[in-house]
C-alpha cells in the first residue's frame, strides 16, 4: 500500500502521468494534460477525483448516486483544519484498517494512523458538524465518516446503501453529552438522517428526514 501511495505522490503535479516499462526495461513516461477540478470545502480547496483515476474505482461507487464528490486527501493536508474544530484527517481516518485487507486501496500512513487517499465528502457536512459543535459547546469526536464498499460490507449491521459510502454521514460522540448531542442533532439535521446508538449518534445529509434507534 505504501508503494502505491509514494508513486502517486511522486507523480503529482500539473499532469496525469502514465508510467510504463518498455520492453527494453527502461522507464518510459508518457504525459498528457489533464484538467484538474477543485472544490472549496470549509477552509480547504480540495481536488475532485474521477474514480477511474484511482487504483480501485469499484471501491468508490456511490450506491445512492448522490453526486457527492470523490476528493483527494493529500498527506500534507491531513492535519489542516477544514472548519474551526475539525481537521481533514477526522473525515479521512480509517478506523479499522483490517477491514481494508486485500482491497489494494491507496492510503496514507500518518503519525500512527491510516488515512484514505481519496474519500467522498459532502461539502455541506463539515459546516453542519461545526454548527452542531458550536451549539453543544463541547468537543465532538468523529468515530467514522467515509466507508468504501468493501469496508462497509465488512462493518456489522451496515446497510449496503449506507450514507457513509456516499460521504454524507458521520458517527459522532461527545463524552458525557450524548443525550444533548442527540437532541441538537435531531434539530440540526432536520433534512437528514439521525440514528440514536448507545455510544454515538449517526447524522447524515441525505436530504429528507429519517430517524431510527440502533
Ligand atoms: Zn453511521
Amino acid at each position: 500500500m505504501e508503494t502505491a501511495i509514494s508513486r502517486r505522490e511522486l507523480l503529482g503535479g500539473g499532469l496525469a502521468t502514465v508510467v510504463a516499462i518498455s520492453p527494453f526495461g527502461r522507464l518510459a513516461l508518457a504525459e498528457e494534460p489533464r484538467k484538474r477540478d477543485y472544490i472549496q470545502i470549509g477552509n480547504l480547496q480540495l481536488e475532485v477525483i474521477n474514480p477511474s483515476d484511482t487504483q480501485t474505482p469499484n471501491e468508490y461507487v456511490d450506491p445512492s448516486n448522490t453526486g457527492t464528490p470523490l476528493i483527494k486527501v493529500p498527506r500534507n493536508l491531513i492535519d489542516e483544519n477544514i472548519t474551526e474544530n475539525f481537521n481533514l484527517g477526522e473525515f479521512a481516518r480509517v478506523h479499522d484498517p483490517k477491514k481494508l485487507r486485500g482491497t489494494g486501496m491507496e492510503v496514507h500512513s500518518h503519525k500512527g494512523g491510516i488515512y484514505y487517499a481519496f474519500i467522498r465528502l459532502d461539502p455541506k457536512l463539515p459546516g453542519e458538524l461545526q454548527t452542531l459543535r458550536d451549539a453543544l459547546g463541547h468537543p465532538i469526536e468523529i468515530n467514522c465518516h467515509y466507508r468504501p464498499i468493501t469496508y462497509n460490507r465488512r462493518t456489522k449491521k451496515s446497510s449496503p446503501k449506507s450514507r457513509h459510502i456516499s460521504g454524507q454521514a458521520a458517527d459522532i460522540a461527545s463524552h458525557g453529552f450524548q443525550a444533548v448531542l442527540y437532541r441538537l442533532a435531531d434539530k440540526q439535521f432536520a433534512n437528514g438522517g439521525v440514528g440514536r446508538y448507545e455510544t454515538f449518534t449517526h447524522v447524515d445529509t441525505r436530504g429528507d428526514n429519517k430517524r431510527w434507534n440502533g
